[in-house]
C-alpha cells in the first residue's frame, strides 16, 4: 500500500461531510473505482482554512484574474483567510509526493477552472479558478489535474491515469 500512487482530491468527493451545507459531493468513480489503485489525501480548503461546517456560502467577485472571496450573505471577505492557508498547505504537500489532484468542480475554493466570478453588478462570468486550486496549480504546474466533471468523459479520464502514471514511474516531474 505504502507504494501506491498518491493523489490529492476535494475531500467532499470521497463523501466526507465538509459542505457549507453540512453535506458531500461523493463521487464513487473516484472513491470507489479510482479508489482501489490510489491513496487520497483528502483536503477542504474552507475546513482547513478555519470556516465552520455548516457555513455560509462564498463566491468568487470581482476580478477574474485576481477574485476576492466573499461571503455572500455577511459580505465577509474570506480572501486573506484562504490565501494565507493555502499558501502554508501547498508546502506541507511538497512532502506527500503527490502524483496528481483531483478538484471539486465549479467551486470558489476548489474549481480549476470555469468558476463563476460576480461583478460589481452582482452578474457572473465563468472565468474564474478557486482560490486554493489556483495556488496548487502554481506551486505544482507539471502535475495532473483534474476535476470530476471532466473525469466523467472516458477519454480525459484515461489520460489523466496514464498520466498520474507517468508521474509515478519518474518520466516526467
Ligand atoms: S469543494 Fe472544496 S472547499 Fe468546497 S466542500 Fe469540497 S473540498 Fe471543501
Amino acid at each position: 500500500m505504502e507504494n501506491r500512487i498518491k493523489l490529492g482530491v476535494s475531500a467532499c468527493l470521497l463523501g466526507e461531510n465538509v459542505r457549507y451545507d453540512g453535506g458531500h459531493e461523493l463521487d464513487r468513480s473516484i472513491r470507489d473505482t479510482l479508489g482501489g489503485y490510489v491513496n487520497f489525501i483528502p483536503v477542504c480548503p474552507e475546513v482547513e482554512c478555519g470556516m465552520p461546517v455548516p457555513r455560509e456560502a462564498i463566491q468568487l467577485e470581482r476580478d477574474p484574474e485576481s477574485p476576492r472571496l466573499v461571503a455572500i450573505r455577511s459580505r465577509k471577505d474570506m480572501t486573506k483567510q484562504m490565501l494565507d492557508w493555502a499558501a502554508t498547505r501547498v508546502r506541507e504537500l511538497e512532502s506527500e509526493g503527490l502524483c496528481g489532484y483531483i478538484f471539486k468542480s465549479r467551486s470558489p475554493s476548489c474549481g480549476m477552472k470555469g468558476v463563476k466570478v460576480h461583478n460589481e453588478k452582482g452578474i457572473p462570468v465563468k472565468k474564474g479558478v478557486g482560490l486554493f486550486a489556483h495556488a496548487f496549480i502554481k506551486r505544482f504546474p507539471l502535475l495532473p489535474t483534474e476535476d470530476e466533471d471532466r473525469l466523467h468523459d472516458p477519454i480525459v479520464r484515461e489520460h489523466f491515469i496514464e498520466s498520474i502514471f507517468a508521474i509515478k514511474r519518474g518520466d516526467h516531474v
